[in-house]
Formats: C-alpha cells, structure tokens, sequence
C-alpha cells in the first residue's frame, strides 16, 4: 500500500483490459487473472472441506430434506435438533442455516486492483464469517492488523506507552485434553497478567489472543497432539524506570508461568518491545498477534482433528483486552481512531467479479472503475474497516 505505481493514461488501460495491447503485456494480464482464480478455487476447495466435514459429523441436513418434504413433518425437525445437541460425537452448534451460509461464501467475489495488477483487494464477497472458513478468517485477520495497530498508535501517542510483545507456551497437550486445558489457561492468565497486583503496578493495558496449532509431524515426539499458545500485547507507561519493570524480565514470568501452570517443564516464553514494522507499517508483532486463531493447513488435515479444533475453539474468545486497549478498541469501534488507520495509496483502476459456477470460478465482469467508484472507494475506506470489524465481533 505505500508503493506508488506510475499513472497510466485512460487510453491504454482500456487498452490493456481489453487485452489489445503487445504480447507481454497481454500475457502479464493473463497470469495475473489466473492467479487470482487459482487461489479462488483452493480456498473454494477448502471452504467445501470445511462444509463437508460439518455435514458428516452433523447430518441434520439431509434428515431434515429427508422429514420435511410435506408440512406436516416439519414439526419433527424440531425434536430432531435436541437429539443432535445431545449426541457426543457432533461438532457443536451447527445449524443448517450455518451450513448454508458456509457453503454459499464466496459464491461471487469482486476485487480491485491497479493497472499492473500488483495490488488487489477484495470490496464485495458474500461471506459466511464463519471462524474456521479459510477465506473469511484470512479476510479478517487483514482487518484486525488494520485495527490492532491503529489502536496501538493510539496508545502509544495519547498515554505515552511502550508496547510490549509476550508469548507463553507449554507443552503440546492430547486431543482429549485441549478443549479442558484451554478453558483452564482463560482462568490461569487472567489471574496472572491482568487481577495480579505486580502486574498491575507497571502494566496499564493488554491485548490477548489465543492460537493453537497441530502436530502432524511422523518423525515428532509430539505427532498427533495440539499446541495452544499466547501472544499478547502489553502497555506500559514509558516514564516507568527500567528497574521497575522488573516483572517483565523474561526469568520472572517463565518462573511465574510454570507455577500458575503447575508445570516446570515449561521452558519457552518471550517477551520483547515492539519495535519493527513492515512496508504497510503494522507492527511484526500485530500480525503475529492477528493471524488466526488455527491455520486452516492445522484443522482441515482429516475430520478427527477438525472436530477436536472446533470443539475446542468454538464459543472460546480469540481476543482478551483489558485495560486501556478495551477503552481504544471501543473508540475504534466508534470510528473515533479513524486518523490511525493506515491509509492506502494504490490507483485502483479495474473491477473485476469473479462467479463460482460448477466448482470453477468465471469472469463475470471486467471493467474500468467510474471516477465516482474511485472517490467512493477511497472516502469509505477506513469507514469500511471500522464496519467489517465490528461485524466480525458479533460473531
Ligand atoms: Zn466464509
């Protein structure tokens, strides 16, 4: 976003859209085209998985087509869904409705992109906004960096903080055990990083965010078993000596952890100040932070791990603030923070739609951007961001 491309004049874009220009030129158009609608379909690939292994562990669906064919029976459908909540081997709160909408997301999709095609941006998509949809979570992992780090500068411009960024980690835990151990860690951390009273003499803030991945390494000693794990963003007032921050040394929170834990073969836990940024001007630490709750390479691996995934992550908070980044994130939520999110300087100069339409993904339209879409696009911009996050909070 902070690359500028030269300016192409009206004439030749049209040019180019139309694939009228030289060979090279047409060629580059082409790759790019196909490239968008490669990863279109993988991510359609994936989204089916995920609305496959839902219909296998919650077969409502089909008995449901199966009861209601006349009206009458539509009464049974009821009864129908109390024997599914109770059975064990279900994922959880499925509905047919969720199905649906999951398996309808990204039936039609819109991008942008300048003349080279070097930025693209997806502006209309029917999405499910489901957790574990791979295309949804990627969308709004984008929009919480976009958030977290305008929240971040907030912090750091009106209360005068450092950021700091903290991982904590223990060892991998058992299918069996993961849904148990992440409920407990909710307690564990919450006692540790936030109500406790040394914390709270330097710590004025934090951002929380659970992530948990899978081993499917063979050769591992930890193959088959799950890895959840904490990064969390800390604000600390920068007029705070250094020797007073003392409860921020990394000895003194693994020493801490492993006791909160109960676990003394804990050895890994990090903590540094956030300090870089990438070209776009997020914090590394930001996207560590926003990525995803679970890869979707993790969960969709074969249906037993996706049902011990979303068993476990289903219902639980991603994100944990407190302090003053919960009073940022609801100024952010107010639009109030707008001037902090990070503007985008690309000559958006193409729409173009893409249609799945039997398991293949066609162009449905290609077109140059009216001078009345660019103002639009550019005005709503943060206000969109605002929006999308706000959405993705219901959920
Ligand atoms: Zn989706």
């Amino acid at each position: 976003m902070s690359k500028i491309y030269p300016k192409v004049d009206k004439e030749t874009q049209i040019k180019y859209r139309k694939g009228e220009l030289g060979d090279l030129l047409k060629k580059h158009r082409d790759t790019k085209l196909n490239d968008i609608k490669s990863e279109l379909i993988d991510y359609k690939s994936k989204n089916l998985k995920l609305v496959n292994y839902l219909k296998y562990f919650n077969p409502v669906e089909e008995l449901y087509n199966e009861l209601t064919k006349n009206k009458k029976s539509k009464k049974s459908y009821v009864r129908l869904n109390d024997i599914d909540k109770k059975s064990s081997d279900k994922v959880s709160n499925v509905t047919v409705k969720t199905i649906a909408k999951i398996e309808m997301c990204m039936c039609k999709v819109s991008y942008i992109t300048d003349f080279h095609f070097e930025n693209k941006k997806i502006i209309e998509i029917n999405r499910c906004n489901n957790r574990f949809c791979p295309m949804c979570s990627k969308i709004l992992s984008s929009y919480y960096a976009l958030a977290y780090q305008s929240v971040v500068d907030y912090l750091i411009d009106e209360y005068k903080v450092d950021i700091y960024f903290l991982t904590l980690t223990y060892p991998n835990v058992s299918s069996n055990d993961l849904e148990k151990s992440i409920r407990e860690d909710s307690r564990l951390l919450n006692n540790f990083l936030v109500k406790n009273k040394t914390m709270k003499k330097v710590v004025v803030g934090i951002l929380g965010k659970l992530e948990t991945t899978y081993n499917n390494d063979r050769k591992s000693k930890s193959y088959k078993t799950y890895h959840p794990h904490y990064h969390y963003l800390i604000a600390v007032p920068k007029n705070i000596a250094k020797e007073n921050c003392w409860m921020l040394e990394k000895d003194y929170i693994l020493q801490r952890w492993r006791e909160y834990k109960q676990d003394d073969s804990i050895t890994q836990v990090d903590i540094r100040k956030l300090k870089h940024k990438n070209e776009y001007g997020i914090h590394t630490g930001v996207l560590e932070l926003t990525k995803y709750i679970a890869k979707d390479s993790n969960y969709l691996i074969n249906k037993d791990v996706f049902a011990t995934f979303y068993n476990s992550l289903k219902g639980k908070r991603q994100y944990r603030p407190s302090g003053i980044f919960k009073d940022a994130i609801k100024k952010f939520k107010n639009g109030e923070l707008n001037n902090y999110i990070k503007d985008q300087y690309v000559d958006y100069v193409y729409k173009i739609t893409y249609s799945h339409i039997n398991s293949n993904y066609e162009i449905k339209e290609f077109r140059d951007l009216t001078e009345e879409e660019k103002v639009i696009i550019q005005l709503s911009y943060k206000d969109s961001i605002v929006k999308q996050f706000n959405n993705s909070e219901q959920d």
